[in-house]
């Protein structure tokens, strides 16, 4: 820490044209809902539309293009994150209708809010998206609707309708019932089925198709459905600033809100219990936001400046006696084998040895920094001012980024909490930084208790303590 797209379809061959043409018509006009079931439960039944391929072949089309994402995504490699989602998953497969088709469900290292899936249940959701939920019902909501355009054979779906546009009698010949891969009977054909092919991108009506079948399989896996609306909500406000990516694959249909939430009532309304959230999907949203951002094409991992050039130590551990150190504004009890710097209205205690030297200058790798610093507007919420210094702070940190933030008490008062990560100096590792905010008449008082990752365990109750003994004068 440093003080401060779609391809338009093709038309038939003239002469052959009739006779498939009809076919097409007949076959792409079959009704999205049918009746609904009983009265107490009155769903509705989405079908899956007209598809020349078997679910065997799902799988393998989606098979392949998996292969291909996964050479061109960058992934999250972390266990921890994977396999919540497959938890999570599995949590709502168990309630999808169809084919049990092999799911899996993987992280992108991506920022944009988006997630897709192939034929056959192969899952990808950026990370951008599981930092955007504001829940884990939220978080099931778009897994569910992603889970739905598998369930519902949207991908294949799409593929049939391209195919039919681009080869209708070898469909109608009975071509692709045979033996041999589908991928290379395809392929024959001239139709791609990699990663950038038909499969990522939707009509309006399979969207409505997902979002209906999602919420359903939501409710039935004891979710509030409500969740899914909310977050397309959220989204489509931010899509007029930013466009959401998500959209751009996911084509927003009018009023989805109101067909998910009319959903939600023909199913009965949400259950009373209706699971909303977990802790365990915050642990791992403070997991993601704390991973490092994914890398450019070509870009080599960024040096920051901070490392130290100058030898790696690391102090000892903080003494168990606590001495104090008064100001003209406050006092706060710190190890007494740590050593005090101080600089205008700020002070930094530290261990002598957890302060390096780095091409940018002195860095405190171990130790509290405490400031006080004047608002331009007094009247700002804590919120508002906590969020003015962290942009203070990243524009000498640039690598930091806020993991959580929470509302506590320090000295008595009102305080937020929030927890970064950036660069250490100390060589390859990450930094974690605890900052705590609060605000008297027009001054902002902040303490930043500064720990590299591996060490973060041993220091807490040392940091615990010195907040617990700070006072305001
Ligand atoms: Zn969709």
């Amino acid at each position: 820490m440093r003080t401060l797209k779609h391809k338009a379809r093709q038309p038939c061959p003239a002469g052959k044209r009739s006779l498939a043409w009809l076919l097409a018509v007949l076959l792409l006009a079959l009704p999205l809902y049918a009746e609904p079931a009983a009265k107490t439960d009155q769903r509705t039944r989405v079908k899956p539309g007209w598809n020349m391929f078997s679910e065997q072949q799902d799988i393998e089309l989606g098979r392949k293009a998996a292969q291909d994402a996964e050479k061109q995504l960058p992934a999250l490699k972390d266990k921890a994150v994977n396999d919540y989602l497959n938890r999570l998953g599995a949590r709502l497969v168990r309630h999808t209708p169809g084919h049990r088709y092999p799911y899996q469900f993987k992280a992108v290292n991506q920022e944009a809010i988006n997630a897709f899936a192939l034929p056959g249940g192969f899952l990808y959701l950026n990370r951008g998206t599981i930092e955007a939920a504001e829940n884990e019902a939220q978080l099931a909501g778009v897994m569910a609707h992603e889970i739905a355009h598998v369930a519902l054979r949207h991908g294949t779906n799409q593929l049939t309708k391209a195919t039919f546009a681009q080869a209708p009698l070898a469909i109608l010949g009975g071509m692709f019932g045979g033996g041999g891969g589908i991928v290379g009977q395809l392929a024959q054909l001239g139709i791609g089925v990699g990663f950038t092919a038909v499969f990522l991108k939707y009509s309006r009506s399979a969207e409505t198709q997902a979002d209906v079948l999602g919420a359903q399989i939501l409710y039935d896996a004891g979710y509030d459905p409500r969740e899914m609306a909310a977050f397309f909500e959220t989204l489509a406000a931010q899509n007029k600033q930013r466009s959401i990516e998500f959209f751009s694959s996911h084509p927003h249909p009018e009023n989805r809100q109101e067909r998910i939430m009319e959903e939600v009532r023909r199913l009965g309304g949400p259950r009373a219990n209706a699971r909303k959230d977990s802790e365990e999907f915050h642990l791992i949203q403070e997991r993601v936001r704390s991973l490092p951002p994914p890398l450019k094409p070509g870009q080599k991992r960024r040096d920051s400046g901070r490392e130290t050039t100058g030898e790696i130590k690391r102090p000892a551990l903080p003494s168990d006696r606590l001495v104090r150190y008064r100001e003209r504004d406050f006092l706060i009890y710190y190890p007494e084998n740590w050593d005090i710097y101080e600089r205008g209205a700020g002070v930094t205690l530290a261990p002598p040895e957890g302060i390096y030297s780095t091409r940018q200058g002195d860095s405190v790798g171990y130790g509290v920094m405490i400031n006080i610093v004047e608002l331009d507007d007094p009247r700002a919420l804590l919120d508002e001012s906590t969020d003015w210094l962290l942009e203070q702070l990243q524009e000498s940190n640039p690598g930091m980024r806020e993991v959580s933030r929470r509302r506590i008490r320090v000295a008595g008062q009102r305080a937020l909490q929030t927890k970064l990560v950036g660069d250490s100096p100390l060589p390859g590792e990450r930094e974690i930084d605890w900052l705590y905010t609060l605000q008297r008449g027009d001054d902002l008082i902040y303490l930043i208790f500064i720990v590299p990752e591996s060490d973060q365990r041993r220091y807490r109750p040392t940091f615990q303590e010195m907040l617990e003994s700070f006072r305001l004068r």
